[in-house]
């Protein structure tokens, strides 16, 4: 029975990632992190793959396939089976997470905090400006997990994604986000593997330098993911890419819970 920080950085290219973010090749080159390329799910937009990532199922079967779909998920998801299997949750994340798991719509004011016990995301902040500075949002992250010490804690920034559709993918802003992410996450890793929790780095989409999102180029689709356990043992860079419904069956296993028969995909090798 482990403890899981998954970080989903919004908008993240997997090309971006490797060359931008040295703390986290260093965890890779040293065989301290186990990184893989994700092929992310179609179409390669943001609600529809969070309820992908979450539920480990493709748009087609959870149905949340586009946007625009306003909805609580249907399916068995990540939140659901922690808390069904005793373990606590947490999430820092945008809004949408909030109506896949919560309720929708997002009341504004109502919804923006839960500490409820009886909700699958027991302890949710959540925020609805895509410009949200990333350090707010991993801040408030980083507070639900010093505070609760959830079993399950998601933390989403949206910086990624909103310098890529502000100022495309090739430019300076899109680039160097990605390197201030990864200060942050410098900083906060070696204190979540400290206190036993495995971290997950990945991205629900990438983006291109037209500055959208939501096709099949390998800039839309291919993302990053990294695993660091707490004995910080990894295989370096698998040369094999993954698939994206391949997350949430590895976070059930790495939670010690039982993986729904809906989650078709083999997890993943540390
Ligand atoms: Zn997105």
């Amino acid at each position: 029975m482990g403890k899981v920080v998954l970080v989903v950085c919004d908008g993240l290219r997997d090309d971006t990632a490797r060359e931008q973010m040295g703390y986290l090749w260093h965890l890779v080159e040293t065989r301290q992190a186990t990184r893989y390329t994700v092929i992310a799910e179609l179409p390669t937009m943001s609600r529809p793959l969070y309820e992908t990532i979450c539920t480990g199922t493709p748009v087609s079967t959870h149905g949340v396939t586009s946007n625009l779909v306003v909805r609580r998920s249907t399916m068995p998801n990540l939140f659901e089976q922690a808390v069904k299997h005793k373990r606590t949750t947490a999430a820092a994340a945008y809004y949408w997470f909030s109506e896949l798991y919560i309720r929708a719509p997002y009341d504004f004011i109502a919804d923006r905090e839960t500490d409820d016990p009886q909700q699958i995301i027991q302890h949710g902040r959540f925020y609805s400006d895509d410009p949200t500075p990333d350090r707010e949002v991993f801040a408030m992250g980083a507070h639900l997990i010093h505070r609760f010490a959830p079993d399950f804690a998601l933390i989403h920034p949206m910086g990624m994604d909103h310098m890529g559709e502000t100022h495309g993918s090739d430019s300076p802003e899109y680039r160097n986000n990605a390197i201030f992410q990864d200060v942050i996450l410098a900083t906060l890793i070696p204190q979540w593997k400290q206190a036993g929790y495995t971290v997950l780095v990945t991205a629900d989409h990438g983006i291109t330098n037209d500055r959208m999102h939501g096709g099949i180029l390998p800039g839309n689709r291919n993302v990053p993911l990294y695993i660091l356990t707490p004995q910080g043992k990894g295989r370096g860079a698998v040369a094999a890419p993954a698939a994206q419904l391949q997350l949430a069956p590895t976070v059930c296993k790495l939670l010690g819970v039982p993986i729904p028969a809906t989650m078709k995909s083999p997890a993943l090798r540390l």
